[in-house]
């Protein structure tokens, strides 16, 4: 572990200051799952007390959300070590057997999941955006694989806008989920160098998933990874047709309330965007912890191994709806859409940006 982030750990071992933010602790309830217990945890590692495998197990247990590190007034980074930790770990080859199948799927597949077919009507709309235009419309692998109807209306989208772009029907791998599982590795940067060079054959990225948006614009960069196209996030680029009037929305005065993907508002600082379309087509309120201080609603990659506590994630997020009487959340993350409307209930509809826009 590199200096700074034993520094981290050890300042973080004994503080409490954030356990209430974390939306896993606060799913569980157990202590293990905070920042600090995690710390104290690597801190062990780090004196030689406890070896690196027998907390694993633990590294895994985090979202690498950041509401940690943007609560923390001291400016510590649990994110940072964490995701150390899981490089050491993989390079010592003692990742959780659970862990290394989905990194053999990200190697073997490009995705996590393992999924070779796209769903047949996801085909079929791809099929009619093969042409090479200045723009690529990059859909990510929980969309492509997972929530197919989400990429067919990110496109109908951009058509009903006139915006003339491309979908690769073979997308490569942007890289997000390998630097979640094991970080700065090599096979990760790999992966990313290879999406890199792809993309690059076009003059802009709009990046309909906020987790690829992210990489591209963060750790593409931190890995050194060379994109010279623009990276554009959906959200902002949707914003833009609306503020143009390529889209024209009709407000329903719908009150709704907006989930901030945490990759959307704290590592990319775009709260504004997504609440600017909403604007447009309802009336967007606000939360419990809402903008840069969002709360995670879960994701597909954790439910992998984790199934229980992402609905319970998911669920908690609900009742921060609930909460302000809002009957309607609006989201802008594929994987956050798709943990939310999991949850068996029928009190909160959850329904996703673009859905909003298309009225459906
Ligand atoms: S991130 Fe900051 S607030 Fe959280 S445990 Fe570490 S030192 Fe404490
Ligand atoms: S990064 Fe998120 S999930 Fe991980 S400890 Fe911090 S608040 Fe919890």
């Amino acid at each position: 572990m590199t200096e700074k982030s034993k520094i981290h750990v050890d300042a973080c071992r004994f503080c409490w200051m954030c356990r209430h933010i974390c939306p896993i602790g606060n799913a569980t309830g157990l202590e293990r799952n905070t920042s600090r217990a995690r710390a104290l945890g690597l801190s062990l590692v780090n004196r030689g007390t406890y070896k690196l495998e027998e907390v694993v197990e633990n590294l895994y247990e985090c979202a690498c959300c950041g509401a940690c590190t943007k609560e923390c007034v001291t400016g510590y980074d649990p994110v940072m070590f964490t995701r150390e930790a899981r490089l050491d770990a993989a390079m010592e080859g003692i990742l959780p057997e659970y862990i290394n199948v989905l990194i053999d799927n990200c190697m073997e597949t490009g995705n996590a999941y393992g999924i070779t077919e796209v769903d047949a009507s996801l085909q079929e709309a791809m099929a009619r955006h093969t042409e090479k235009t200045d723009t690529l419309l990059f859909l990510g692998v929980d969309a492509r694989y997972k929530v197919p109807q989400a990429a067919i209306d990110a496109m109908k989208v951009l058509k009903k806008a006139g915006v003339s772009f491309t979908v690769l029907s073979k997308e490569p791998a942007s890289g997000q989920q390998l630097e979640y599982l094991i970080g700065a590795a090599s096979e990760t940067k790999e992966q990313m160098t290879a999406c890199a060079k792809e993309l690059n054959a076009y003059e802009r990225i709009v990046a309909f998933d906020p987790q690829d948006a992210s990489v591209f614009k963060r750790e593409y960069k931190e890995l050194g990874v060379e994109l010279t196209a623009e990276v554009v996030t959906f959200t902002r680029f949707v914003s833009d047709l609306v503020k143009t009037g390529a889209l024209t929305a009709r407000n329903s005065g719908k009150a709704v309330v907006y989930q901030d993907p945490f990759q959307l508002a704290r590592d990319l600082g775009e709260t504004e965007e997504a609440r600017s379309v909403i604007n447009a087509y309802a009336v967007c309120g606000e939360m419990l912890m809402h903008g840069k201080d969002t709360m995670w609603a879960g994701n597909l990659l954790m439910k992998e191994w984790m199934p229980e506590v992402m609905a319970q994630v998911a669920l908690d997020r609900i009742s921060n709806a609930k909460g302000v009487a809002a009957d309607t959340i609006v989201t802008a993350s594929v994987s956050e859409y798709a943990s939310l409307k999991a949850v068996n209930q029928t009190e909160v509809k959850i329904v996703s940006l673009e859905e909003l826009i298309l009225g459906l």
